[in-house]
């Protein structure tokens, strides 16, 4: 495996400048495009899955916090409150308090239920400097975020379907959970002080691993201050693991904000919360996603797609035709003319791009192009229409493979 931090330099996806802050990436234009691929996928997949989006600001008063917990739970990670006429306004550590209020903003019926809302939102966490790096310990977090408001007896099948969202994530992503983990209160006092809550997530979410057949380890003292927690750790290169997707449940935030439906018996009822992510922080699922690619990202995520080889100048009219049809198609495609070497030199300099589109004076005048793909195979020359459309549709099935 690489090290992402190298490797994201290397090839021009983000960057860090003293003058903005550590922790505080900024993303340059190829792993913008990586990142984009990437949302535009959890919001159609979520978006399929039954999930509506919001958007939140990512700051609040700090009674908003002080009513979720996060207040006297998790203050440490927090930023320190910022003073506005009067108003203590806090950086949020999480969109849970926002989606909330969100929730409670409107009366909802039992046939609303499970009511699912999804964000890619923003949140800070203050990380301490000396742990800081790449995109792994990052103040400034997008976090592909979602809260599910159910009845009781919807929560284990919501859990599970959350589960199912991410296995499917993974195999879109060519990448592997090193564990699932479920994630339980420890020693001390982070934990919301309530038995009788914990026994009866704790029990459910087992159920839910039990019956989803993966394996899995309990571990202690990793549970959220409101409750447990699936975990999915993925390992670095170095075997170090990290939590990538998350699935919780929870009962204590819909108690601090008064949150109910109306039930069939018309009375008012309290929803539970499940809380879950699918990839997790985009910049840590980017980070991941580099490392075990080594860059050479599935087709549907890489930052170009395509490069475009015209074999000498003669034939860049017909790559120039080729690379704007490839825009029209929403691919992302550039064009290494003769100026930047010879052909077998831009080959290589490409050999982390999946399709290498060659032009050579037989194709331009047939209408043909010649295919190389990143693994090294060398297709026949075909009519540049079929290819376009052999490779869109790949990148539209957001399949890993190089070819059907
Ligand atoms: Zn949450």
């Amino acid at each position: 495996m690489h090290d992402h931090r190298k490797l994201g330099r290397e090839l021009d996806l983000f960057d860090t400048d003293p003058l903005i802050g550590a922790g505080l990436p900024y993303w340059l234009p190829d792993g913008a495009a990586v990142r984009h691929a990437l949302e535009e996928y959890i919001r159609t997949a979520e978006q399929r899955a039954g999930y509506r989006h919001v958007y939140s600001p990512v700051l609040g008063k700090r009674e908003l916090y002080e009513i979720s917990g996060h207040w006297s739970h998790y203050s440490d990670d927090m930023f320190p409150p910022m003073d506005l006429g009067g108003e203590q306004m806090v950086l949020r550590p999480s969109l849970c308090p926002h989606h909330a209020v969100i929730y409670r903003s409107r009366s909802h019926s039992y046939r609303e239920l499970p009511l699912r809302m999804a964000e890619l939102g923003g949140m800070y966490r203050s990380e301490l400097s000396g742990v800081l790096g790449g995109l792994t310990r990052v103040r400034s977090i997008q976090l592909n975020d979602a809260h599910i408001f159910c009845t009781p007896d919807q929560v284990a099948e919501e859990a599970r379907a959350a589960l199912e969202l991410i296995g499917a994530a993974y195999r879109a992503l060519g990448i592997g959970a090193a564990r699932y983990r479920l994630s339980l209160p420890g020693p001390g006092g982070k934990y919301v002080d309530d038995p009788g809550m914990w026994q009866r997530s704790t029990a459910v979410l087992t159920e839910v691993l039990d019956r989803s057949g993966v394996p899995y380890e309990a571990a202690g003292g990793e549970a959220a201050f409101y409750g447990p927690k699936i975990d999915v750790q993925v390992a670095d290169g170095a075997g170090r693991e990290s939590t990538l997707s998350t699935v919780q449940i929870d009962f204590h935030q819909p108690v601090r904000f008064g949150l109910h439906y109306i039930g069939a018996d018309g009375a008012k009822h309290r929803p539970v919360m499940v809380h879950r992510s699918i990839i997790g922080s985009v910049e840590r699922a980017v980070a991941h996603l580099i490392e075990a690619h080594g860059g050479a990202f599935p087709a549907w995520l890489a930052p170009t797609q395509l490069v475009i080889l015209p074999v000498s100048g003669a034939e860049l009219p017909e790559a120039e035709v080729f690379a704007r049809r490839c825009a029209g198609l929403g691919l992302r495609a550039g064009i290494a003319g003769p100026e930047r070497g010879s052909l077998g030199a831009r080959v290589r300099e490409a050999r982390l791009v999946p399709g290498q589109v060659v032009i050579g004076a037989r194709e331009a005048a047939e209408g043909l192009v010649a295919l190389r793909l990143r693994d090294g195979t060398r297709l026949d020359p075909r009519p540049a229409d079929e290819v376009l459309a052999r490779i869109a549709a790949l990148v539209e099935a957001r399949s890993i493979e190089l070819r059907a």
